[in-house]
């Protein structure tokens, strides 16, 4: 079939893609240890399936409202004022099929042709993507580990032009881990308000803090940056609920309401039983993120440790989600049994095959001088991979 030039300019997502390669040769019954997931390896707790069941049983299978239920924004409305200090109406939010969604309606409702969308580097590897999808053009800043991957006011000014739309940001950051203090984020709003363009922030890992970091929304520094900023999140991460789709967004009530007839047009409203056990997510027991919380931490600890105690690996500690990304780049011009490893390409398709060993190359978030491995796995299998890297870089030459 002739393919539109839009569907032709999109690439598939290359987490999912490292991801189905991993588990295709572990079908394959190799024994393939898997750093390259994006999801909690925790199952989703009681309560909420239970949530889920009732809802099955109560005949809650209905269509629900395009944007969700009453009572679920009304949780995400109690959510925003406890957590973030942020006051939003009902009509500024809107439910979608997982904060993935509500970052394509966000795109489709701001971007078009002649958009510019500024996007940091290493971002996550969707961003660019649903920019191009809606025919406007990605503008890739890079950051540097020296400043804890932000962006610096400066280099950001000069990615400024007139057709500057948005800024897309995301603190926690994946791939990163690092994030944006309270000083950090001011200086981006100032910029906003004074440059008149928006904020899309997404803050799907602020549950997931370490080193005593807490998390701050740029849209509750001010009435003036907060009416120029869409926040989203989603319970895929703070509450192990990847396969459910459940994502919000809040922001200004126009682009809620243009957000919410797209979704009208495409999706109608995300599944009404994980609306529902949205809802006890939200309300019910919250002790199940501290406990998750600890765990990631004393995996990540241990992890940062191995990584820098390898000769070619450096790597900066993170202070949320569940990704460390060593920095790989001396290891580039030497050679694994006689192949060149040259990018980040080369490395982790070396070390699939020579350490049965699957992480993300840094290209896919836009710094190939990285590899992204995710501690979402066990201990048990961060102990096994890291041994084998640490094994394989050895033999590097
Ligand atoms: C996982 C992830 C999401 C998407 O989450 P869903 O709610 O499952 O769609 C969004 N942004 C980032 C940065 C993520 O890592």
């Amino acid at each position: 079939m002739r393919l539109s030039e839009r569907a032709k300019a999109i690439k598939p997502s290359p987490t999912l893609a490292m991801d189905a390669k991993a588990k295709a040769l572990k079908a394959a019954g190799e024994d393939i240890v898997n750093f390259g997931v994006g999801e909690p390896d925790f199952d989703t707790p009681e309560n909420i399936k239970e949530a889920a069941v009732k809802a099955i049983k109560d005949g809650f299978t209905k269509y629900t409202p395009v944007g969700g239920i009453d009572e679920l924004k009304k949780a995400i409305i109690e959510k925003f004022k406890k957590d973030n200090n942020l006051h939003y109406e009902k009509d500024e939010i809107i439910v979608s099929c997982g904060a993935k969604h509500s970052l394509y309606n966000i795109a489709e409702a701001l971007f078009g042709p002649g958009d510019e969308v500024i996007i940091p580097s290493p971002y996550w590897v969707t961003y660019p993507d649903q920019v191009i999808l809606n025919d406007a053009t990605p503008v890739i800043a890079s950051t540097d580990e020296k400043n804890s991957f932000n962006i610096e006011p400066d280099i950001l000014k000069q990615k400024l032009s007139n057709k500057t739309k948005a800024l897309i940001l995301n603190s926690p950051s994946n791939p990163t881990g690092l994030a944006y203090d309270k000083k950090g984020l001011e200086a981006i709003a100032e910029l906003a308000v004074e440059h008149d363009f928006y904020i899309i922030s997404d803050e799907i890992y602020e549950k997931l803090t370490y080193e005593g970091f807490s998390h701050i929304s740029i849209a509750s520094l001010g009435e003036e940056i907060k009416q120029r900023t869409v926040v989203v999140n989603g319970l895929s991460k703070s509450h192990a609920m990847t396969g459910w789709r459940i994502g919000f967004a809040a922001g200004p009530k126009d682009v809620i309401k243009a957000m919410t007839n797209i979704q009208s047009q495409s999706t109608s409203n995300p599944t009404s039983i994980a609306q529902k056990a949205a809802v006890e997510a939200l309300t019910g027991p919250q002790d199940f993120i501290p406990k998750m919380v600890a765990e990631f931490d004393r995996r990540r600890k241990y992890m940062i440790d191995r990584l820098n105690k390898i000769k070619g690996v450096s790597c900066v500690t993170p202070v949320g989600a569940f990704y460390a990304f060593p920095n790989v780049s001396s290891c580039y011009g030497k050679k694994f049994n006689g192949k060149p490893v040259n990018s980040s390409l080369d490395l982790s398709n070396c070390l699939l095959e020579q350490a049965k060993t699957a992480l993300v190359p840094g290209l896919a978030f836009g710094d190939d001088r990285y590899i992204r491995l995710s501690y979402a796995t066990s201990m048990e299998n961060i102990k096994k991979g890291l041994d084998r890297i640490e094994e394989a870089l050895a033999r590097l030459e």
